[in-house]
Order: C-alpha cells, then sequence, then structure tokens
C-alpha cells in the first residue's frame, strides 16, 4: 500500500521529485506532507463479500487487525495484530453502561425500531476519556511505541488542547517509551473536569503547561515552535492532530464494525450521523464506503459553527475567522475550518492534485471556494456530491438541550451535548428500511453543565470518577511566549534523555 499527499502529482508525466509516494509506517509519525497536503492510500483498498460474512464473526479487535492489514503493509502481520489486541480490549473500554457489553468495544443500542425507521447508538466513548477520540488515539500509543522502538528513536508529542483532543493523548502516551507528550491548554479555561483528567496524571512522560491566555495562544506557540524547523528536527517533536492517518484508518474499523452488528446480510445497508468538526470522524466513514462497506448516507452534524453544513446544502466552503467562531456547549465542534475535509475535496475533484492544490491555496488567500457551478465558482463538483453519499444538517443550543431531554424521556439514558447534536440531525434523516446509526461521541458526564441545564440533575459519572477534580494535580503555568516554552521544552528533554 503506498500513500499519495492530496497535492502530489503522482502521474508519470510529472517531475520525479513529484512522485514521492510513502509506505504507512513513514506516515506514521508525521502530520502534513510536505506539500501541504494530506496524505491518502493510492487508491482505497477494497472488501469482498465473503470478507464481509468471514467479519460478522470477529472480535473488534480481529475485526481492526484485518482492516489494519489493508492499510499498514508494511507492518509485519504477527506485531499488527498484537498491537489491535493490545489496543482493543474490554479492559481499556471498561466506562460501557448499563445495557452494554464492554468486549464489545463500541457496543450498539437500538433506540427506536417504529416500523421500518430504526435508530440505533454506537457508542464510541468507553474508553479512558469517554470520547470518542480514544479509539484512535490508542492505538496510536500502541504503534508510536512500537515504530519508535525499532528505531531505537524518541518522540516529543506537542500540542494544544480546549479539552478532548489533549487528554486523548495523554491517556494514550502515558508511560510510554520513547514518547513524551507537552500538552498546551489555557489557564483557567477548561471545565474543572476535564483540567482534572489530565492535570491528575503524575506520569513522569506527561508535561501539562497552563497557558496564561486563550486557545488561539496555545495554538499560535505550536505554530511557531513547528515553524522553526531546527529546532523541530533537534528536539523531535512532533504532533498527534486529527490529520493524522492512522488516526483515520483507527476510525474506519468502527464503521466495519456498526454496519456488521447492526445487519445480518451484505444485501443490507445502514446510514451513519456522525457529529462533526473537523471532518476527521466522517472522514473515516467516507473511507469505509469507497472500500464498498454498503453504506447508504452520510450525514454530517454541526453545531452553530456550520462550515459543513453550509459546503453539504450550497456547495460552498466558507471558513470562518477565529472572532466568528462561536463557543457552543457542543465545544469540541467549535471549528473554524474542517482540517480533514482536503481529503474528501481529493476523492470529489476526481483525485486530481492541482485543483486541490489551488482550491486549498484559496481557502489560504480567500477564505474558501465555492464549486456549486454558479457564476463565477471555481467548478461543478457539488452536482455529484449525492453520489458519494453525503447529508447535513446543524443543531443549536435550544436543539440540544430539547434532544437531551426527549431522549431521557424516550429512551431512558442520557447523551452528552455532541451526541445529541447527532440525533438531533438523524431524526431529520430517517429513512424507511435503512437503519442510522448515531455515533456516540462523548459520555454526557465530561458535559455536565449542560446536562445539568438540560435536565436539572448532573449526569452520571463511570465508576472511578466519582472525585477526579479532588487528586493532586500536576502542571506548570507559563505565559504565552514562544521563547520561554522553547526553553522549557529543552530542558525538560535534555534532563531526560532516556525515558
Ligand atoms: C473531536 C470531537 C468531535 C468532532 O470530531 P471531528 O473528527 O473533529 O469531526 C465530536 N464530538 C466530540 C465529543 C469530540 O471530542
Amino acid at each position: 500500500m503506498q500513500y499519495v499527499s492530496t497535492r502530489a502529482d503522482v502521474s508519470a508525466a510529472a517531475a520525479p521529485s513529484q512522485q514521492t509516494s510513502a509506505q504507512f509506517s513513514d506516515i506514521l509519525l508525521g502530520g502534513l506532507a510536505p506539500d501541504g497536503g494530506l496524505y491518502l492510500p493510492s487508491e482505497y483498498p477494497q472488501v469482498t463479500g465473503a470478507e464481509l460474512d468471514a467479519w460478522r464473526k470477529l472480535s473488534y479487535a480481529d475485526l481492526a487487525f484485518a482492516i489494519l492489514s489493508k492499510f499498514a503493509t508494511d507492518i509485519p502481520e504477527a506485531d499488527l495484530k498484537a498491537l489491535a489486541h493490545k489496543t482493543y480490549t474490554a479492559d481499556v473500554y471498561r466506562n460501557a453502561r448499563e445495557g452494554e457489553n464492554a468486549a464489545d468495544i463500541t457496543p450498539l443500542r437500538v433506540l427506536e425500531e417504529n416500523g421500518g425507521r430504526k435508530l440505533v447508538l454506537q457508542a464510541l466513548s468507553n474508553g479512558p476519556t469517554l470520547a470518542f477520540k480514544d479509539m484512535a488515539m490508542q492505538l496510536l500509543g500502541n504503534l508510536f511505541e512500537y515504530a519508535l522502538a525499532k528505531q531505537d528513536a524518541q518522540l516529543n508529542i506537542f500540542g494544544a488542547t480546549s479539552g478532548d483532543t489533549g487528554s486523548a493523548a495523554e491517556y494514550a502516551m502515558r508511560g510510554k517509551r520513547g514518547i513524551r507528550v507537552f500538552m498546551l491548554s489555557p489557564h483557567k479555561k477548561m471545565s474543572a473536569f476535564q483540567t482534572a483528567q489530565m492535570f491528575s496524571l503524575q506520569d513522569p512522560n506527561i508535561l501539562n503547561i497552563a497557558v496564561e491566555g486563550v486557545f488561539d495562544d496555545c495554538q499560535d506557540m505550536v505554530k511557531a515552535v513547528s515553524n522553526d524547523l531546527e529546532f523541530k528536527s533537534r528536539y523531535k517533536i512532533g504532533t498527534v492532530n486529527s490529520i493524522n492517518w492512522a488516526r483515520v484508518v483507527a476510525q474506519v474499523v468502527y464503521y466495519f464494525r456498526g454496519y456488521l452488528a447492526a445487519t445480518t446480510s451484505n444485501d443490507q445497508k445502514v446510514s451513519f450521523t456522525v457529529p462533526s468538526g473537523n471532518f476527521g470522524n466522517i472522514c473515516a466513514g467516507h473511507i469505509a464506503r469507497m472500500m464498498g462497506l454498503p453504506i447508504d448516507k452520510l450525514v454530517v452534524a454541526t453545531n452553530e459553527n456550520d462550515v459543513l453544513d453550509e459546503f453539504f446544502r450550497t456547495g460552498i466552503y466558507r471558513v470562518r475567522k477565529s472572532a466568528e467562531t462561536y463557543h457552543t456547549s457542543s465545544p469540541s465542534m467549535d471549528i473554524s475550518k474542517a482540517s480533514n475535509f482536503e481529503r474528501f475535496i481529493y476523492d470529489l475533484v476526481g483525485r486530481d492534485p492541482a485543483r486541490v492544490k489551488a482550491l486549498f491555496t484559496k481557502v489560504e488567500s480567500d477564505g474558501g471556494f465555492d464549486l456549486s457551478g454558479g457564476p463565477g465558482s471555481d467548478g461543478d463538483e457539488f452536482a455529484t456530491v449525492a453520489q458519494y453519499g453525503f447529508k447535513s444538517g446543524k443543531s443549536t443550543h435550544a436543539d440540544r438541550l430539547q434532544t437531551i431531554r426527549d431522549v431521557a424521556d424516550d429512551y431512558g439514558i442520557v447523551i452528552d451535548t455532541h451526541t445529541a447534536d447527532g440525533i438531533k440531525v438523524a431524526r431529520e434523516n430517517l429513512e424507511e428500511g435503512v437503519p442510522m446509526i448515531v455515533l456516540e461521541t462523548a459520555l454526557a458526564a465530561k458535559f455536565n453543565e449542560t446536562i445539568l441545564e438540560a435536565l436539572g440533575e448532573d449526569a452520571e459519572r463511570p465508576a472511578g470518577f466519582e472525585d477526579i477534580e479532588s487528586l493532586p494535580q500536576k502542571y506548570t503555568v507559563m505565559p504565552p511566549d514562544v521563547d520561554k516554552m522553547k526553553a522549557y521544552i529543552a530542558a525538560n528533554v535534555d534532563a531526560a534523555p532516556a525515558l
């Protein structure tokens, strides 16, 4: 399996310097391709009906191995299998609730079956940090440790978080050999629960830095350090953001799992509704569908930050300025641009890297592009979006509160705010004869403030999380100063060379 950048011309006619392609292990520890594009397989591996039949009987770990082995062809199969089994165990996904089996890893729950209409919830948030990011990040932690050990190398992960990504990264990397995590978060701006989740980690390889500023200040510092290539290579700085290809692949697995668990024969189809921000999660659904998984619709559910809903309604992609980005009660979807969207656009424009490059250069210069085919537009490919199964919808704070109440009343379970956005939009897209699976992206306990507002009572906390706020916390407070940050990294990396 070869990987190409969405912006690289790999045709025979291109200059040899452009034609580079890479293996899975080459891109594992990296982010963007050197040309600014995102990596994708040169072609999507296809699944046969016989494979799907065989996969119906597999454990989650064995299914993950079967799918990963189509993408990570340069990792010996026995190693990959061991990594999949280490990652996807009931022990790690132990926050399953009543009526769910932790061994299913992503258990399905039928919410409603009304004639031919069926609404199903797939729980992706039973991992250590109670959000779906664990599904991919836990695998990444094990893959990184494996790859670094082979090269006898080290990696210092440097990132910024407003909540879910940082904690998922820390819980995946804690105690891993050869890896250190430097995670920036805005000082006193995260919820008490999120702060406690991250700062209570005492592992020596986890370094929390509370920046005296807002999330954008943290992100600016990450960008500034990443742009200093000499510093970056000297101190082995890497990232784990949502454009990482291995994270996307890990997410492909649960679309297969959801499909196989909701159907009995490959003649049946299902649809998925996915609460979306950076287009990472649903991008994996697109890839599963391109591999031949019988998915009917892929429904994008956004919050008030409706960049993606706007595109899937109009064909116009218009990124927002940070000042135009709303702070909502589904905060993990508060984005101004969707960092994985380029992967879908690559397929939509017929895998033409020159078009992709021109379109995303225009995003930087003009704030977006228009594929509606209207006067002055940049193309007319929006007309073919339906072939890829995409639909979309949007949900607001009022919708979220109402949906949390309805779901508690009708089905007796408390859902988180992001999942509520998914259910709201899924209900608008239910179709006769096609089960609709909504991906549950977090547990309610993580966003308790809004649960309290909606239901007048606290969300239930999984065992072990009852007193998390009272645990001792380990973190360093710093001003938003890039030089001080670099000095801090250098001191900590030099101070502890051998982990
Ligand atoms: C990250 C996140 C999302 C959005 O996922 P994308 O891959 O960025 O679209 C949705 N819900 C929760 C709880 C998240 O943490």
